[in-house]
Protein backbone atom coordinates (compact mmCIF):
# COMPACT_ATOMS: atom_id res chain seq x y z
CA UNK A 1 0.00 0.00 0.00
CA UNK A 2 1.03 3.54 -0.93
CA UNK A 3 2.49 5.46 2.38
CA UNK A 4 -0.03 8.43 1.53
CA UNK A 5 -2.77 6.41 2.05
CA UNK A 6 -1.51 4.56 5.25
CA UNK A 7 -1.40 7.98 6.47
CA UNK A 8 -4.44 8.43 5.29
CA UNK A 9 -6.74 6.23 6.44
CA UNK A 10 -4.54 6.22 10.16
CA UNK A 11 -5.71 9.88 10.18
CA UNK A 12 -9.40 9.01 9.42
CA UNK A 13 -9.25 5.91 12.11
CA UNK A 14 -7.68 8.13 14.75
CA UNK A 15 -10.79 10.93 14.03
CA UNK A 16 -13.48 8.49 13.99
CA UNK A 17 -12.07 7.35 17.29
CA UNK A 18 -11.92 10.63 18.78
CA UNK A 19 -15.50 11.60 17.50
CA UNK A 20 -17.17 8.40 18.96
CA UNK A 21 -15.05 9.46 22.79
CA UNK A 22 -16.29 12.72 22.70
CA UNK A 23 -19.56 12.12 21.25
CA UNK A 24 -20.48 9.77 24.38
CA UNK A 25 -18.63 12.77 26.69
CA UNK A 26 -15.08 10.52 27.10
CA UNK A 27 -11.52 11.83 26.83
CA UNK A 28 -10.53 10.47 23.57
CA UNK A 29 -7.34 10.09 25.31
CA UNK A 30 -8.62 6.90 27.46
CA UNK A 31 -9.21 4.77 24.13
CA UNK A 32 -6.00 3.72 22.81
CA UNK A 33 -5.38 2.29 19.12
CA UNK A 34 -3.82 -1.20 18.58
CA UNK A 35 -2.91 -1.69 14.86
CA UNK A 36 -3.95 -5.14 14.41
CA UNK A 37 -0.63 -5.94 11.86
CA UNK A 38 -1.49 -9.66 11.31
CA UNK A 39 -0.26 -11.05 8.04
CA UNK A 40 1.37 -7.46 7.13
CA UNK A 41 4.53 -7.13 5.59
CA UNK A 42 7.18 -5.53 7.33
CA UNK A 43 7.47 -2.76 5.34
CA UNK A 44 3.86 -1.83 5.87
CA UNK A 45 4.18 -1.91 9.12
CA UNK A 46 7.27 0.06 9.49
CA UNK A 47 5.40 2.91 7.33
CA UNK A 48 2.35 2.48 9.83
CA UNK A 49 5.28 2.88 12.33
CA UNK A 50 6.57 6.52 10.68
CA UNK A 51 2.71 7.48 10.54
CA UNK A 52 2.70 7.43 14.27
CA UNK A 53 1.61 3.98 15.22
CA UNK A 54 2.20 3.57 18.73
CA UNK A 55 0.75 -0.33 19.70
CA UNK A 56 0.60 -3.03 17.28
CA UNK A 57 -0.90 -6.34 17.74
CA UNK A 58 0.13 -9.17 16.59
CA UNK A 59 -1.62 -13.22 16.19
CA UNK A 60 0.81 -15.65 15.80
CA UNK A 61 4.11 -16.09 17.40
CA UNK A 62 6.07 -17.27 14.60
CA UNK A 63 5.48 -14.54 12.02
CA UNK A 64 5.45 -11.81 14.92
CA UNK A 65 8.96 -12.68 16.34
CA UNK A 66 10.55 -11.83 12.72
CA UNK A 67 8.69 -8.90 11.98
CA UNK A 68 9.08 -7.77 16.49
CA UNK A 69 13.39 -8.49 15.44
CA UNK A 70 13.16 -6.90 12.34
CA UNK A 71 11.54 -3.27 13.64
CA UNK A 72 13.51 -3.35 17.35
CA UNK A 73 14.56 0.13 16.52
CA UNK A 74 11.25 1.48 16.79
CA UNK A 75 9.46 3.16 20.08
CA UNK A 76 6.49 0.97 19.83
CA UNK A 77 4.66 -1.08 21.86
CA UNK A 78 3.34 -4.84 20.93
CA UNK A 79 0.59 -6.56 22.16
CA UNK A 80 -0.41 -9.90 21.76
CA UNK A 81 -3.96 -10.57 20.01
CA UNK A 82 -4.07 -14.01 18.77
CA UNK A 83 -5.26 -16.93 20.57
CA UNK A 84 -1.57 -18.39 22.71
CA UNK A 85 -1.06 -22.31 23.20
CA UNK A 86 1.08 -22.56 26.52
CA UNK A 87 4.08 -24.12 24.56
CA UNK A 88 4.57 -20.54 23.13
CA UNK A 89 4.60 -18.60 26.06
CA UNK A 90 7.89 -18.51 26.63
CA UNK A 91 8.29 -16.55 23.47
CA UNK A 92 5.20 -14.29 23.94
CA UNK A 93 6.66 -13.23 27.48
CA UNK A 94 9.82 -11.54 25.62
CA UNK A 95 7.70 -10.39 22.66
CA UNK A 96 4.73 -8.33 24.33
CA UNK A 97 4.26 -5.78 26.53
CA UNK A 98 0.60 -7.31 26.96
CA UNK A 99 -1.22 -10.43 26.03
CA UNK A 100 -5.07 -9.73 25.61
CA UNK A 101 -6.42 -13.25 25.37
CA UNK A 102 -5.25 -15.34 28.68
CA UNK A 103 -8.33 -17.52 29.01
CA UNK A 104 -6.90 -20.78 31.27
CA UNK A 105 -5.32 -20.97 34.39
CA UNK A 106 -2.90 -23.21 32.95
CA UNK A 107 -1.77 -20.47 30.37
CA UNK A 108 -1.52 -17.80 33.34
CA UNK A 109 0.62 -20.54 35.26
CA UNK A 110 2.66 -20.80 32.34
CA UNK A 111 2.68 -17.40 31.71
CA UNK A 112 3.92 -16.84 35.11
CA UNK A 113 6.92 -19.33 35.12
CA UNK A 114 8.07 -18.17 31.96
CA UNK A 115 8.11 -14.28 32.98
CA UNK A 116 10.05 -14.97 36.39
CA UNK A 117 12.83 -16.69 34.23
CA UNK A 118 12.75 -13.36 32.78
CA UNK A 119 12.32 -11.15 35.93
CA UNK A 120 9.10 -9.56 34.11
CA UNK A 121 5.91 -8.79 35.54
CA UNK A 122 3.62 -9.69 32.58
CA UNK A 123 0.68 -7.37 31.95
CA UNK A 124 -2.32 -9.60 30.48
CA UNK A 125 -6.42 -9.25 29.97
CA UNK A 126 -8.57 -11.93 30.16
CA UNK A 127 -10.73 -13.28 27.07
CA UNK A 128 -14.21 -13.26 27.54
CA UNK A 129 -16.48 -15.79 25.42
CA UNK A 130 -19.57 -13.68 26.21
CA UNK A 131 -21.96 -15.18 23.55
CA UNK A 132 -20.39 -18.56 24.90
CA UNK A 133 -19.91 -19.52 21.02
CA UNK A 134 -18.28 -23.14 21.32
CA UNK A 135 -15.91 -22.00 18.71
CA UNK A 136 -14.57 -18.82 20.32
CA UNK A 137 -11.39 -18.74 22.53
CA UNK A 138 -12.28 -17.05 26.17
CA UNK A 139 -13.46 -17.75 29.63
CA UNK A 140 -17.24 -17.48 30.31
CA UNK A 141 -18.72 -15.00 32.17
CA UNK A 142 -19.17 -16.81 35.25
CA UNK A 143 -16.14 -18.51 35.14
CA UNK A 144 -13.78 -15.25 34.83
CA UNK A 145 -13.96 -14.02 38.11
CA UNK A 146 -12.79 -17.55 39.66
CA UNK A 147 -10.11 -17.38 37.11
CA UNK A 148 -9.31 -13.89 37.82
CA UNK A 149 -8.66 -14.25 41.88
CA UNK A 150 -6.19 -17.74 40.89
CA UNK A 151 -3.91 -15.71 39.05
CA UNK A 152 -3.93 -13.17 41.59
CA UNK A 153 -1.60 -15.40 43.21
CA UNK A 154 0.93 -15.37 40.09
CA UNK A 155 3.78 -12.75 41.14
CA UNK A 156 4.95 -12.35 37.08
CA UNK A 157 1.84 -11.86 36.00
CA UNK A 158 -0.47 -8.66 36.04
CA UNK A 159 -4.20 -8.80 35.25
CA UNK A 160 -5.47 -5.23 33.41
CA UNK A 161 -8.76 -5.84 32.40
CA UNK A 162 -10.91 -7.99 29.84
CA UNK A 163 -10.99 -8.55 26.33
CA UNK A 164 -13.13 -10.15 23.86
CA UNK A 165 -14.89 -10.69 20.14
CA UNK A 166 -18.15 -10.25 19.99
CA UNK A 167 -20.46 -12.32 17.10
CA UNK A 168 -21.79 -10.28 13.91
CA UNK A 169 -18.67 -8.19 14.79
CA UNK A 170 -19.47 -6.31 10.97
CA UNK A 171 -22.63 -5.75 12.27
CA UNK A 172 -22.74 -2.76 14.49
CA UNK A 173 -25.90 -2.12 15.84
CA UNK A 174 -26.44 -5.79 17.35
CA UNK A 175 -22.86 -6.16 19.17
CA UNK A 176 -23.67 -3.04 21.46
CA UNK A 177 -25.02 -5.24 24.35
CA UNK A 178 -21.84 -7.77 24.22
CA UNK A 179 -19.38 -4.55 25.04
CA UNK A 180 -22.04 -3.91 27.83
CA UNK A 181 -21.90 -7.44 29.28
CA UNK A 182 -17.78 -7.08 29.30
CA UNK A 183 -18.19 -3.19 31.24
CA UNK A 184 -20.65 -5.13 33.82
CA UNK A 185 -17.87 -7.69 34.67
CA UNK A 186 -15.37 -5.18 34.39
CA UNK A 187 -17.54 -3.18 37.36
CA UNK A 188 -18.29 -6.61 39.19
CA UNK A 189 -14.81 -7.90 39.42
CA UNK A 190 -14.06 -4.09 40.58
CA UNK A 191 -16.29 -4.40 43.32
CA UNK A 192 -14.45 -7.63 44.74
CA UNK A 193 -11.64 -5.48 44.96
CA UNK A 194 -9.31 -8.58 44.51
CA UNK A 195 -5.68 -8.20 45.54
CA UNK A 196 -2.77 -7.29 43.13
CA UNK A 197 -5.84 -6.93 40.12
CA UNK A 198 -6.46 -3.65 38.47
CA UNK A 199 -9.58 -3.88 36.32
CA UNK A 200 -8.83 -0.65 34.27
CA UNK A 201 -8.34 -1.92 30.80
CA UNK A 202 -11.46 -2.99 28.06
CA UNK A 203 -10.22 -4.54 24.76
CA UNK A 204 -12.98 -4.10 22.59
CA UNK A 205 -14.30 -3.53 19.17
CA UNK A 206 -12.64 -3.93 15.47
CA UNK A 207 -12.85 -2.14 12.26
CA UNK A 208 -16.97 -3.32 11.53
CA UNK A 209 -17.85 -2.22 15.85
CA UNK A 210 -15.35 0.35 17.24
CA UNK A 211 -17.11 2.88 17.70
CA UNK A 212 -20.05 0.79 19.80
CA UNK A 213 -17.25 -0.32 21.66
CA UNK A 214 -16.00 2.85 22.46
CA UNK A 215 -19.42 3.89 23.83
CA UNK A 216 -19.81 0.88 25.65
CA UNK A 217 -16.22 1.81 27.04
CA UNK A 218 -13.33 0.42 25.37
CA UNK A 219 -9.82 1.43 26.59
CA UNK A 220 -8.35 -0.37 23.83
CA UNK A 221 -9.65 -0.91 20.03
CA UNK A 222 -8.00 -3.61 18.03
CA UNK A 223 -7.93 -1.87 14.12
CA UNK A 224 -6.62 -3.92 11.03
CA UNK A 225 -8.65 -3.59 8.22
CA UNK A 226 -9.85 0.04 8.52
CA UNK A 227 -6.28 0.78 8.11
CA UNK A 228 -4.38 -1.63 5.83
CA UNK A 229 -7.41 -2.66 3.94
CA UNK A 230 -8.82 -6.07 3.09
CA UNK A 231 -6.25 -8.46 4.29
CA UNK A 232 -5.78 -11.27 1.26
C1 LIG B 1 -7.45 -9.32 13.16
C2 LIG B 1 -7.96 -8.95 14.49
C3 LIG B 1 -8.50 -7.67 14.74
C4 LIG B 1 -8.64 -6.62 13.67
O1 LIG B 1 -9.75 -6.90 12.88
P1 LIG B 1 -10.20 -5.90 11.71
O2 LIG B 1 -11.59 -6.29 11.44
O3 LIG B 1 -9.27 -6.14 10.55
O4 LIG B 1 -10.08 -4.51 12.22
C5 LIG B 1 -8.92 -7.40 16.02
N1 LIG B 1 -8.85 -8.31 17.02
C6 LIG B 1 -8.35 -9.53 16.83
C7 LIG B 1 -8.30 -10.47 17.95
C8 LIG B 1 -7.90 -9.89 15.56
O5 LIG B 1 -7.43 -11.13 15.37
Amino acid sequence: MEFEALKIRLINVKERIKKAAVDCGRDPESVRLVVASKTIPEDTVREAIKAGVKILGESYIQEARDKINILSSYPVSWHFIGHLQSNKAKYAVKLFDMIHTVDSLKLAKELNKQAKKINKIQKILIQVNISMESTKSGIYEEDAQKLIKEISLFEHVSVKGLMTMPPFFNNSEIVGPYFLALRNLQDKIRNEAIKNINMQELSMGMTGDFEVAIKEGATFVRIGTAIFGERS
